[in-house]
């Protein structure tokens, strides 16, 4: 039941994507799924993003609610509501010159970055600043804005000098992407110069969008209590792990949850054939149905891995290039990998796919149904990230009973439980994971499952079914959130620049 009561929070929530308006990884996932579950639980949530082209279409019928003007910016800003899965307004950014183009939130249509990415995600900290202060006809001023990752970091840092300010909450979903910019890039966006400091948004002698939300949020939180602990550190902290340790007592990790109204292989409008826990047997007529979608044998005895993710040395696909030699060697293994990334990769696989067209099948590019296909029909999912803030394909993975095989790192760690002997026996492994992100790890843990799988069915039957009774639903991140919100808005944080002297 909603609630209606005057303890239901108002929250805007900031994101460059969201699924299904417009999505490019995990963050549209979450933006798409949390604002939902915090809806369900009774709050006033909106959801502010970009108005892109697929983003205008995803969400109408719209209805254009104020427009704006602001400085640095020549037209007409016009603020459109929608609705995003009927549930949730969601207030779209038409900047035409900025946002309506072909390509993605962030390249153009070759995979180049915009070269104003500056320009358009500064105004958009603008327009959602604006709106969150009450100042632009909107007739709503939320209690608390949640940003998430670089392209929002500036809203914290321009709030932080307002009076009557919402509170913030800032979410890393990753870290080694900070919206980094040139010193011309600052004076250029007219942000103010007392923001160009140490404490403030300078980097070594660059802006950094990212370190707006991390110094100036009320509290910063990352999508899994490991990526939490990782980001202090030198390895995963990219130079920004002094200010996290700073700000260590408002960092918090909260698992990304799953949407199972979108990823439940016993709804799944996108699979062939629906199967729960209890009809786990039926999942191998996905197998047959996923290999010949991707021009293989349909082999039942085939033991079948898949891959789906942006083809980059975070993910450890390169680790899965090395150990394809060695997986060929065992004649019933197969593999598919659906991904778009580095062009290197990309022609790898491409050239192993031609070699051994009856094992391996690659689809170069983005398919949201084909890898709903992939969860359902793969017996295995590999996930060697090098690092993974939390991950959400594992947690598919685990739903469709399909075996996830990972390194623990950040989010996987957190989610998948290693099938020991003792797991095993007792009921409670869920997964493979191995120790290190390196070629012989990922090929000795392999070799566990390939073994495993020859074993007699039962025991795969109790591993991947124990993965699908798993229950990384939002209804407990949602509540961590809502705590999370609650201290924000209790115990605002300093400003960092209100000590220092300003030049
Ligand atoms: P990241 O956000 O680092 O890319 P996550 O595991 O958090 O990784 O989320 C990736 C999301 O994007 C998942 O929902 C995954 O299924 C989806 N995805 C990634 N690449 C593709 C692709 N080529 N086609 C379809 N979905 C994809």
């Amino acid at each position: 039941m909603k609630n209606s009561g005057s303890n239901r929070l108002k929250i805007l929530f900031a994101s460059s994507e969201a699924q299904p308006l417009i999505k490019t990884g995990g963050l549209a996932d979450v933006a798409g799924s949390l604002p939902i579950a915090l809806s369900e639980m009774g709050q006033d949530v909106r959801l502010v993003l970009p108005a892109y082209p697929q983003a205008v279409v995803g969400a109408a019928p719209l209805i254009p609610v104020t427009s704006l003007k602001l400085p640095g910016y020549s037209g007409i800003i016009r603020v459109l509501e929608g609705r995003l899965r009927g549930d949730v307004p969601v207030y779209l950014i038409d900047a035409p010159d900025l946002f309506n183009r072909p390509g993605n939130p962030y390249a153009d249509p070759s995979g180049a970055d915009w070269s104003d990415n500056a320009e358009r995600f500064a105004l958009f900290c603008q327009v959602v600043s604006q709106l969150s202060l009450n100042r632009a006809g909107l007739h709503w001023r939320p209690d608390l804005i949640h940003c998430n990752d670089w392209q929002t970091g500036l809203i914290p840092a321009l709030l932080a000098f307002e009076h009557n300010r919402p509170a913030s909450v800032f979410t890393i979903h990753n870290l080694a992407y900070q919206g980094i910019f040139n010193r011309s890039t600052f004076s250029r966006l007219g942000l103010a110069e007392k923001l160009w400091r140490y404490e403030g948004l300078e980097f070594n002698n660059s802006l950094s969008f990212m370190k707006g939300g991390l110094a100036f949020s009320d509290w910063v939180t990352t999508v899994s209590p490991t990526y939490a602990r990782e980001i202090l550190t030198a390895t995963l902290g990219y130079g920004l792990e002094g200010l996290l340790q700073y700000r260590a007592d408002r960092l918090q990790g909260v698992l990304n949850g799953v949407d199972y109204t979108v990823w439940d292989p016993a709804s799944d409008p996108a699979i062939p054939q629906h199967y729960d826990a209890t009809t786990f047997h039926l999942k191998k007529i996905n197998k047959s149905f996923l290999q010949r979608e991707m021009g293989l044998p349909e082999r039942e005895d085939a033991l079948l891995f898949g891959h789906i993710g942006r083809l980059v040395e975070q993910k450890g696909v390169d680790l899965i290039m090395q150990i394809l030699p060695g997986m060929l060697k065992f004649p019933h293994v197969q593999l598919v990998i659906l991904g778009s990334g580095d062009p290197e990769l990309e022609r790898f696989l491409c050239q192993e796919c031609g070699k051994h067209p009856d094992r391996i099948a690659a689809v170069i590019g983005y398919n949201e149904g084909m890898a709903h296909r992939i969860e359902a029909g793969c017996d295995l999912f590999l996930m060697p990230s090098r690092y993974e803030p939390c991950g959400l394909n594992q947690l598919y993975s685990l739903r469709y009973g399909t075996v996830p095989v990972v390194h623990r790192t950040g989010g996987l760690s957190d989610t998948v439980i290693n099938a020991t002997p003792r797991n095993l026996l007792v009921g409670s492994a869920t997964g493979f994971v191995f120790d290190r992100p390196d070629v012989d790890s990922l090929w000795r843990t392999v070799n566990i499952a390939v073994d495993l799988y020859g074993r007699p069915k039962a025991w795969w039957h109790k591993l991947a079914v124990n993965g699908m009774h798993q229950d990384f639903s939002w209804n407990s991140s949602a509540r961590h959130y809502m705590e999370i919100y609650q201290k924000a808005i209790n115990n605002p944080a300093l400003n960092p620049l209100a000590g220092a002297v300003l030049p």
